[in-house]
């Protein structure tokens, strides 16, 4: 058999067809199509009104065991069971994907556009900077951080009357408030609308946010794996005065505004969700908004393109939306509900939609459930769950060098078989939630068949519906034609959906059932600062939000190197962050960094532009 090429010589091997033409034969109307070039176009949200009283098609969520560090091939799975689906077994199917960051394309793990024969094409163009939405959500959470440090120097540094003479400044002899500023006025209980008739004390309440700068929890973002902008300092050129505070970015991904257009349901509900989010608390204790900021009618402008789901297609020509890109472990993982629900009825009733929680079951796929699919209300029909030889010889007791695991070539069943207690527990962690579960044995080249049908069988007797081998990254659809099956019989299975907890439960008991029973651990540890937070947050009426914790994806644990299952061990709970325009609490477990470093040797080595054609190489 001939080798397998690299991802960008297969993916520039396939001509797409051009987009428009996709679009038509998907039943999408010209003009809910709004063309990038010939590869890429974004999709209207007006198809979800036109298409209301078509009945959904198949939902599916792929998930996977806890991975090494180079990803066990979910992206890979969700194109190559698509294919598989589509033309191989003649089903209307769709793929909705996160968008990749650049921090992981040019730092250690690479692209996401999946790999081998089962990808979305182009993949230069999926993995960089496709149609600018992870710009738009670093420029508008930006604008937000900006804001509130000229805020606070402008209050620090002005006389409340001054202030609110430049805040409602003269037009035409008169002064009057903006929409936003209403807005704020009602928040305060004052029933004005004209500026000349407030009270002094009425003046100070509107014009002064009171922030407290230790209490600020918004932070810059940039989509580069940059540690050192993990902790700065601010304001330390003259003109700032000496208002200097420590301060940090994190990767755009983790950013709320990433999670606002994954969770969102229309525009209407974006910009609710964007005037929401609360970037700091007010020395009286009340939280401080981004539209008492006067800032989120910008942020719904700089928004309103990267709302509408980009259209792609599989190298097999089945379509794809690539839309929001949170990371699972600093965020909640999913793309986005309404890239959902327009597959949803665009492939009818009888069609499939794949879609990929990242990383871990314990992660993206607890995320998808208790935190997507309670804000969509839609049900999945079917779990797929990766699982690898490789990982599982890690999980087994596998030699590891840095945390990566080099593949052991020889076969070894009992490492196989030791490690299997991680693949275990995440069908156990699918069962929680009451949807059958298929487990896709992702094969490569160095596994032998033994192995292979170890897991299977070890799958199937620990209570999954069907386990199955795959080949689709050599193969393509092809090599998911068993995958898709087994996908069929499932979606055909009872589902007893159910969320893990009531989100109208203490903050606490949300943040413990989620580690006792997801993680194995035995307990939770709330250190001061996350005791304080519960204390806030729950004042603040927040504490009945889901919860997305912040978690490691490399263990079940809070301790990467701990491999398995680990059980009897405490969850340190570090820190809590409110995403409240998103709608979760964000519980910090162990130290997370919220934005990556680079390795000594990363990705951007070998990417470059080839002289002779101009053409992108080195991306995989
Ligand atoms: P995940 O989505 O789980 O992080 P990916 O699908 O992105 O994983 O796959 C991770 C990497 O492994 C990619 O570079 C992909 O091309 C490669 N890969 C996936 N499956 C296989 C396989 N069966 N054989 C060889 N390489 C694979």
């Amino acid at each position: 058999k001939r080798p397998v090429p690299s991802d960008i010589d297969i993916s520039r091997s396939c001509v797409p067809k051009c987009i428009d033409r996709l679009a038509r034969e998907i039943g999408l109307l010209s003009n809910e199509v709004e063309l990038y070039g010939k590869t890429k176009a974004k999709v209207h949200l007006e198809a979800i009104d036109r298409l209301r009283i078509q009945p959904d098609g198949k939902y599916v969520v792929v998930t996977g065991i806890t991975p090494t560090p180079l990803g066990e091939g979910k992206s890979t799975t969700t194109i190559g069971l698509v294919q598989a689906l589509g033309a191989h077994l003649n089903n209307n199917v769709f793929a909705c994907v996160r968008q990749p960051s650049q921090g992981p394309t040019f730092g250690i793990k690479g692209g996401a556009a999946g790999g081998g024969y089962s990808q979305v094409i182009p993949m230069e163009e999926f993995n960089l900077h496709l149609t600018g939405d992870i710009h738009a959500i670093t420029a508008a959470n930006n604008l937000v951080a900006a804001a509130i440090d000229a805020r606070i120097f402008h209050e620090a540094t002005q006389s409340d009357k001054a202030l609110f003479n430049r805040l409602v400044p003269l037009s035409g002899g008169h002064r009057t408030f903006s929409p936003v500023q209403i807005n704020r006025l009602k928040k305060l209980g004052i029933e004005k609308s004209d500026p000349s008739t407030l009270t002094e004390e009425e003046i100070t309440r509107f014009a002064r946010l009171d922030i407290d700068p230790e209490s600020i929890t918004w932070q810059r973002v940039l989509d580069t794996n940059d540690r050192f902008l993990r902790k700065i300092t601010i304001g330390q050129s003259p003109t700032e005065k000496g208002y200097t505070r420590t301060a940090q970015f994190d990767i755009t991904v983790a950013s709320e505004i990433m999670a606002v257009l994954a969770l969102t349901s229309s525009l209407e509900d974006m910009k609710h969700r964007l005037a929401k989010m609360v970037v700091a608390t007010s020395r009286n204790g009340e939280p401080v908004t981004t539209e008492d900021l006067g800032v989120c009618g910008a942020l719904t402008v700089l928004m309103r393109d990267a709302i509408k789901p980009n259209l792609m297609q599989t190298l097999e020509g089945n379509p794809v939306f690539v839309h929001a890109g949170p990371f699972a472990n600093i965020a909640h993982g999913n793309s986005s509900i309404l890239a959902d629900k327009i597959a949803l009825k665009l492939v009818g009733p009888e069609g499939f939609v794949v879609t990929e929680a990242g990383f871990g079951a314990d992660i993206g796929m607890e995320k998808f459930f208790n935190i997507k699919c309670r804000y969509s209300g839609l049900r999945p029909h079917v779990v797929v769950l990766v699982a690898t030889v490789r990982a599982l010889k890690m999980h087994g007791g596998g030699p590891s060098v840095s945390g990566i695991t080099y593949l052991i070539i020889f076969q070894n069943l009992e490492l196989v078989e030791k490690g299997f207690c991680n693949l275990r527990k995440q069908v156990e962690n699918t069962k929680h939630f009451g949807v059958p579960v298929v487990v896709a044995v992702n094969a490569f080249k160095t596994d032998t068949e033994a192995e292979l049908q170890l897991i299977c069988k070890l799958a199937k007797e620990a209570g999954a519906f069907d386990a199955v081998q795959c080949t689709h990254w050599a193969d393509g659809g092809a090599g998911a034609v068993e995958l898709g099956k087994a996908v069929q019989k499932a979606a055909e299975a009872p589902s007893n959906f159910r969320f893990l907890y009531d989100t109208e439960l203490p903050v606490v008991d949300k943040i413990r059932i989620i580690a006792q029973k997801i993680y194995g651990a035995d307990e939770i540890e709330l250190l001061p600062e996350a005791q304080h937070k519960v204390h806030l947050y729950t004042k603040q009426g927040f504490g009945n939000l889901p919860i997305c914790m912040a978690k490691t994806h490399l263990s079940l644990s809070h301790d990467a190197e701990k491999k398995g299952a680990p059980t009897g061990f405490v969850l340190p709970v570090r820190d809590i962050r409110a995403s409240v325009g998103a709608g979760f609490l964000y519980p910090l477990v162990g130290t997370m960094p919220t934005i990556p470093g680079l390795p000594t040797r990363p990705c951007f080595y070998d990417i470059d532009l080839e002289p002779e054609t101009g053409e992108v190489i080195g991306l995989f």
